[in-house]
């Protein structure tokens, strides 16, 4: 009978423990957590989320409901257009992580995003895989989107959003060499693979956060479909959409990485 209560203790203990680490990866990376550490959170960093997530499970907190709408990849001719006009016809911000290369290769569609309300973050100059990349590749390849963002779009991006969300240590010292804040997210659809407008709105809903920084990608028609019921949803339960600067200053570093469970029905 012990035994048991030992072991149930120990499994107990074990998925707290794993659920902390997967919460200690951040939303938006803090500028004053030494990089390694976020790549491997110390114990006591464990630790300490541990007892938030206790003290959250008996008090839960209270938080405004912000959600931004980011989308990563391209600008891309027909698609790229073809969402700029569905998010303005929603009334809504976003953040568009590009590809510097892709920048170039369509000067056009570049220019009328930041014009339109959009925030531009830089996306690497050509979308490598950068954790298999050295220091000064890593570099290279976030100084050449930054530089290509700035002369095409005269935009100089404050965000940095790492190909397929893979980084390591040197990319977060990149990414801060290069003054910009790396942002990941919390509500992943996966919508980069084949699915259809429904399965997209059913996982943005289902796995609704507040905080809610969305991943979406740019030049998928599923994804432009999705938008409106994603947006009617959230504004239904309460949201408002912002840019990340907007919810940067409306929420510090610790809520947003934070972010609480809640209940959006599709
Ligand atoms: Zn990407």
């Amino acid at each position: 009978m012990l035994l048991v209560a030992v072991a149930a203790a120990v499994i107990f203990l074990r998925r707290w423990i794993h659920h902390a680490q997967l919460e200690a990866i951040p939303v938006i990376v803090p500028p004053d957590i030494p990089a390694h550490d976020i790549i491997h959170p110390p114990a006591g960093a464990i630790a300490a989320r541990m007892v938030v997530e206790a003290k959250e499970t008996l008090f839960p907190p209270q938080r405004p409901r912000l959600a931004v709408l980011t989308f990563d990849d391209g600008p891309f001719p027909v698609l790229t257009p073809l969402l700029l006009a569905q998010l303005h016809a929603l009334g809504v911000p976003a953040a568009f992580f590009m590809i510097g290369q892709d920048v170039r290769a369509q000067p056009a569609i570049a220019q009328r995003i930041a014009p339109a309300g959009i925030e531009i973050g830089n996306h690497t100059l050509t979308h490598p895989e950068l954790s298999s990349l050295g220091e000064d590749a890593q570099r290279a390849e976030i100084a050449g989107g930054a530089a290509a963002i700035a002369d095409v779009t005269r935009t100089r991006p404050a965000y940095f959003r790492p190909p397929h969300g893979n980084y390591d240590a040197e990319t977060i010292d990149a990414a801060r060499a290069a003054d910009e804040t790396m942002a990941l997210w919390d509500v992943d659809p996966g919508d980069w693979r084949s699915m259809d407008a429904d399965q997209i709105v059913a996982s943005v809903t289902t796995h609704a956060r507040s905080p809610a920084v969305i991943l979406l990608h740019n030049g998928k028609e599923a994804t432009i479909e999705a938008l409106p019921r994603i947006v009617r949803a959230y504004r239904a339960a309460g949201f408002t959409f912002v840019t990340l600067r907007e919810l940067q200053a409306r929420l510090p570093l610790g809520a947003i990485n934070d972010p609480l469970r809640v209940a959006v029905s599709p």
